[in-house]
């Protein structure tokens, strides 16, 4: 193995706290406007997407206070938050003791400049010799694409024998990866969308974990 390759979202740091970031950005927004205490609309947005989702949640605030605003407007202010973000303890430490050793990189989906702002957050540049956000290319490049895992094949100069890739997404994060033949892991987190989810074996990972030392012994 001469290669590791992650996902980002809920792979290398909990995505929630982003996710909590953006309400935060704006419940200050609304709380300015309406004169109204932010932290007690911070957290019906809370319980909002516990109750009903991700999805329609500023849509739900906005209707139950009758605030006049334009979503997609908010929806903006929420991507364009900038909460501090902290890679998952065995993560930053994974990264760091590999970095060197092993050619690293990344391969995360989602709104481009979303990932490159999550990814700046992060400070995680240092650790990836390369990193493909795949919404660059268009939408057709998203995983389960097997673009994405060939562009990293050949950017880091690596049979696709060589790699190993890391995620939490069995909807499709390994789908692609598997059928080129590179080794896939499944990370099962404590917290994550996709933790209580197991597909067809297509779909799921060659390993599973819970958190990346277990890695290790798959690298041998
Ligand atoms: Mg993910």
């Amino acid at each position: 193995m001469k290669g590791i390759v992650f996902d980002l979202d809920d792979t290398l740091y909990n995505e929630k706290d982003f996710v909590y970031g953006g309400f935060q950005e704006v419940a200050l927004y609304l709380s300015h406007k309406y004169v109204l205490d932010s932290t007690v609309l911070y957290q019906q947005m809370i319980d909002i997407l516990y109750k009903q989702g991700r999805g329609k949640v500023f849509d739900i605030i906005c209707e139950q206070y009758a605030f006049k605003e334009d979503i997609s407007a908010l929806v903006e202010l929420y991507r364009r938050a900038r909460p501090k973000l902290h890679l998952y303890e065995d993560a930053e430490t994974f990264l760091r003791s590999n970095l060197g050793k092993y050619k690293l990189g990344l391969i995360t989906d989602g709104l481009y400049y979303v990932q490159w702002n999550k990814i700046k957050l992060l400070g995680i540049e240092k650790y990836f010799d390369e990193m493909i956000v795949t919404d660059d290319y268009g939408k057709e490049f998203w995983k389960p694409s097997k673009a994405p895992y060939i562009e990293m094949s050949q950017r880091l100069e690596l049979l696709f024998n060589e790699m190993v890739y890391i995620g939490d997404n069995p909807n499709k994060d390994f789908y692609a990866a598997k059928q080129l033949g590179i080794l896939t892991i499944r990370i099962i987190r404590e917290q994550g969308d996709f933790i209580n989810i197991f597909l067809n074996e297509d779909y799921e990972a060659d390993f599973i974990v819970r958190n990346l030392y277990e890695v290790e012994k798959f690298l041998k």
